[in-house]
């Protein structure tokens, strides 16, 4: 296990909500001692006092659940260094200590390139590991030239490519239930699934992260990575083992059946949009173009549908429903798994039977089956819905995500040819969006999203 973890962008948003929680979670749980060393690396010019000071009132307002002594051994022993992520003297001493370190980015996207290219010129000690945020470049030319620039400073297996999504419990949970229960695996496929849903629709806006958001935008924010992730673990062939090669090997494989998009596609089964002024609960939310730091003339999307097909033999025949907005009305974040009707209802029913689905909710973490059962009256149907909660996680996704870090196992992150078939699975869309194929939509704040959309 590697003792010594260094945060660029460490006074970030990323650092304060997750990367200290988990820490402290870590800590408490044990996993952590007093030889973890934490270096916090930011270009804001503050004392290792003041960054102290920042953290321990980041933990009190995100992490509600360690006990104060394992945030404080977290804090407390922690070093600052002011330092520009780029700049190869600036890194050197940032990273400079005893043995390897995992490097963790918690940088804007754009800084990536720069940053590696210092850490490879500043001399990383051989067996440390670098993490990088996602989204991993901003389209394949970006993501290709990221993974070779990667190479020449660490091996593929030290490159810890993170998605939180692949740590949450219910996301792992898709996983765990399709291939422990003999009930589910033998329908998993065309035959018996029409259509997945996987969703990811939120009630929050903007949130004063324009900086990053304006320029990147629902697809790239989302679907590239987390939705298409989940789409894997949903669609892969049960791997020989959970470990890192047979895990990533089957969802390569899933990316690479994705059927490539025409434009013709692209106009048929994409949507884009961003949300109008409107009213979510009580809170008044702006225009998006109008959020303070948005540049209106970039048409940053704000909510996003793409529908996949997969030419596989399992999948051929099953549509695969990816979507994503903000400032909607209300939560929605699952996986539902939506089965083809009963091939045949003996005649004497009073009605028809509703198709089946089975729902694996991403936050909060459920699962729930809809069947069909017998309603009041005679040779009546009614709905009936079993739901589940799973277990509690031990730990927090990232508190998960660090832990592998740490230990160098990376089933859990993205390998460097995955990230670029995302962004090849894409690239059609991206190409049709900005050439304006698709036309960019409004949907007032707090509706169900654009129209076209819904009900489908
Ligand atoms: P923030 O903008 O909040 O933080 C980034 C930090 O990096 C800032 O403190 C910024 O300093 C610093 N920084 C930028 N350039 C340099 C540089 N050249 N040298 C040193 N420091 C620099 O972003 P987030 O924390 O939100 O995001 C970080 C990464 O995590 C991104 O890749 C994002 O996509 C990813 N991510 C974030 C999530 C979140 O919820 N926040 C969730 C999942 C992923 P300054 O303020 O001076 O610009």
């Amino acid at each position: 296990m590697i003792n010594r973890l260094v945060v660029f962008g460490a006074t970030g948003d990323l650092n304060a909500r997750y990367l200290l929680p988990a820490l402290a979670a870590l800590r408490a749980a044990g996993h952590l001692d007093d030889r973890f060393q934490l270096t916090c690396v930011d270009r804001a010019d503050w004392t290792r006092d003041d960054f102290r000071r920042w953290a321990a009132e980041q933990l009190d307002r995100h992490d509600l659940s360690s006990p104060a002594a394992a945030r404080k051994a977290i804090t407390e022993p922690a070093r600052y260094v002011r330092a520009d992520a780029t700049d190869v003297t600036d890194v050197a001493s940032a990273i400079e200590g005893d043995g390897p370190a995992a490097v963790y980015l918690a940088l804007p996207p754009a800084v990536f390139p720069g940053t590696v290219a210092a850490l490879r010129d500043a001399g990383l000690v051989a067996g440390s590991r670098i993490v990088l945020e996602k989204p991993f470049g901003e389209d394949l030319d970006s993501a290709v030239a990221l993974n070779r620039l990667l190479s020449e400073v660490v091996p593929e297996q030290a490159v810890f490519r993170v998605d939180h999504f692949l740590a949450m419990t219910t996301v792992q949970n898709v996983l765990g239930s399709r291939l422990a229960n003999r009930v589910l695996e033998p329908l998993w496929n065309s035959a018996h699934i029409a259509e997945v849903e996987i969703v990811w629709e939120e009630s929050l806006a903007l949130e004063g992260r324009a900086g990053y958001y304006d320029g990147a935008g629902a697809l790239k924010d989302m679907v590239q990575n987390h939705l298409l992730q989940v789409l894997c673990l949903v669609a892969m062939e049960p791997p020989l083992s959970l470990g890192e090669r047979d895990l990533r090997d089957r969802k390569i494989d899933v990316l690479r059946s994705v059927r490539p998009l025409t434009d013709d596609d692209v106009v048929r089964r994409t949507r884009r949009a961003r949300y109008a002024a409107g009213r979510i609960g009580d809170r008044d939310v702006p225009a998006y173009a109008e959020e303070d730091g948005v540049d209106p003339r970039r048409r940053t999307e704000t909510f996003a549908e793409v529908v996949l097909e997969l030419d596989s033999w399992r999948w051929s025949g099953t549509t695969f429903r990816l979507r994503t907005g903000k400032a909607l009305g209300r939560d929605r974040k699952e996986v539902a798994v939506r089965f083809r009707p009963v091939p045949h209802l003996p005649s004497g029913f009073g009605e028809e039977a509703s198709p089946n689905v089975l729902r694996f909710g991403l936050e909060p973490e459920s699962m729930t089956l809809a069947l069909t059962g017998a309603g009041a009256g005679a040779h009546t149907l009614a709905p009936l819905v079993l739901t589940a909660r799973p277990a509690a996680p031990d730990l927090p996704a990232y508190g998960r995500l660090l832990l592998d870090v740490l230990h160098g196992n990376a089933a859990l992150s993205i390998r460097g040819d995955e990230a670029e078939e995302s962004w090849r699975v894409l690239a059609p869309v991206m190409s049709a969006w900005s050439g304006n194929l698709v036309p960019l939509v409004e949907y007032p704040a707090g509706s169900d999203g654009p129209a076209a959309v819904r009900g489908s």
